[in-house]
């Protein structure tokens, strides 16, 4: 029998807001232990929370961005449960009424489009944290982290397969760093996915009993638990035994999942309408407000692109992922508009410094290896056959080092193309005359040593000379 999986994934995504969520204190990831607390997100006695208005507003551009009804009325609730990262013994969240209900993220999975609903987005504050492994006798309670504003963003049970649900997860994540609402960075947590899965026999419409996954810090390890966790549920439930309600953890060592503990229910939670806070009031007009600032969205612009640019799809989606490499190839473009050649250079030369220098770990790319217009100028270059492609990957590296501008280093290292008939002429006479053997070969019918050519009159003119013209030129000479 053939199995599918069903898998819906839940989303906490740190916002970017500069305080707390109910408290004026600073909510910036890494610094020293409890340096960022107060007395509201201490829980001392007596404190009152109060909402921040940013935290709220980033929650409705979220919502608006994925299509879900902004509910004018939502309310905070208490999602009671004891642990020693939470000093209040429970966390404010939203259950009954979120702030945002339905909505639908659009993604691509090999250029193909799918859409996954949603089920709700809803605000919570973050946890503190608990270190365990400084000190061998005792652990420590750090709660900068307490009270930090989150958004939860549940999905349907849409996904059927993990590179699905990675692909889901990075449009996601790309339509929140558009948004400027979270950094996206998943390595300092600001960015976790949970993940619900359960297996049936294909073709069917029933859901079987679905475990939860945690604790999954990468796009990879995302794909590599589902993966695992897919077939480990095929083998119960083939074995004829039943797969456990129960929540398990990733284990990116050993590459398995393990029991963490049995599913908690909501009634464990003991829910109930916190008493500190009025209801959560949001009026048509400042929805639409937040709605007119909405910027362009990576899939609408994913869609120009291949609309307006004529690029593949492909090209689109990676130049569109995310809005600062998006807007800086539109800055290169507008001083050479030339959409595939500088599409490329952007996704082949640009794209692979900035993941060598790791550029791209914070929500905007401050210093970018080349200036746009510099990168503009070096295809401008290239088209006017003043450099050749495979010389401008010299003139581009040497960009990068010296941030100096391509004809400047065109100039200065003598590296422009030779398209002078006579001189290649010369250089390919140079280099027949030194190969009397591999010219014989050649003529009594050896064809690929063409190739050997080539590669000489391009050594002898190093590099400089027009490839089309010393192919030309070698035919006529060699009488092919
Ligand atoms: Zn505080």
């Amino acid at each position: 029998m053939s199995y599918e999986a069903v898998i819906g994934l839940e989303v906490h995504a740190q916002l970017l807001t500069r305080s707390k969520l109910f408290c004026a204190c600073s909510a910036e990831f890494g610094a020293p232990p409890n340096t960022h607390t107060c007395p509201v997100c201490m829980a001392l006695p007596g404190v009152l929370p109060v909402p921040n208005r940013r935290a709220v507003e980033f929650a409705i551009r979220a919502g608006l961005a994925s299509g879900c009804r902004i509910a004018p009325t939502s309310r905070w609730a208490r999602k009671n449960y004891f642990y020693p990262d939470l000093p209040k013994a429970y966390q404010i969240s939203q259950y009954e009424a979120p702030i945002c209900v339905g909505g639908t993220i659009r993604f691509l999975l090999d250029t193909e489009e799918k859409r996954v609903r949603l089920t709700r987005i809803h605000l919570e504050e973050d946890a503190g944290k608990n270190i365990h492994d400084a000190h061998a006798d005792s652990s420590l309670v750090d709660l900068n982290r307490a009270g930090v504003p989150l958004l939860e963003i549940v999905s349907e049970p849409d996904l059927r397969s993990p590179a699905e649900a990675a692909a889901y997860l990075r449009s996601l994540r790309s339509i929140l760093q558009y948004l400027e609402v979270c950094d996206g960075n998943m390595e300092e947590g600001s960015f976790r996915c949970d993940a619900n899965i359960s297996v049936r026999p294909a073709g069917s419409s029933e859901l079987g009993t679905r475990a939860e996954v945690k604790n999954m810090n990468s796009f990879r390890s995302v794909e590599r638990a589902l993966e695992y966790e897919i077939e480990r549920q095929i083998e119960v439930v083939s074995g004829g035994g039943r797969v456990v309600q129960e929540t398990r953890l990733w284990d990116a060592d050993r590459e398995a999942t393990r029991s963490m503990r049995s599913k908690e229910f909501a009634h464990d939670y003991r829910y109930f309408p916190d008493p500190d806070l009025p209801p959560l009031v949001v009026d048509e007009a400042w929805i639409e407000s937040v709605r007119a600032s909405l910027p362009e969205l990576p899939f609408e612009r994913r869609e120009r692109f291949v609309r307006v640019l004529g690029l593949p799809a492909y090209d689109a989606e990676v130049l569109t992922a995310r809005r600062d490499v998006a807007d800086y190839y539109e800055a290169a473009l507008r001083r050479h508009p030339d959409p595939k050649a500088v599409g490329n250079w952007v996704m082949d030369a640009v794209l692979r410094i900035v993941r060598e220098k790791k550029l791209d770990q914070r929500l905007r790319i401050e210093k970018w290896p080349v200036a746009p217009e510099h990168l503009a100028a070096l295809v401008a270059l290239i088209d006017a056959g003043t450099i050749s492609g495979k010389i401008a990957k010299t003139v581009f590296d040497e960009m990068v080092t010296s941030g100096s501008p391509p004809d400047v280093i065109v100039a200065e290292r003598g590296l422009v193309q030779v398209t002078d008939a006579a001189s290649i002429g010369a250089a390919v006479d140079q280099v027949l005359a030194a190969n009397p053997d591999k010219v014989a070969e050649y003529r009594a019918g050896k064809e690929k040593l063409f190739g050997f050519f080539v590669g000489q009159v391009m050594r002898a003119t190093e590099g400089k000379a027009n490839p089309k013209q010393v192919n030309e030129l070698l035919r006529q000479k060699l009488g092919g």
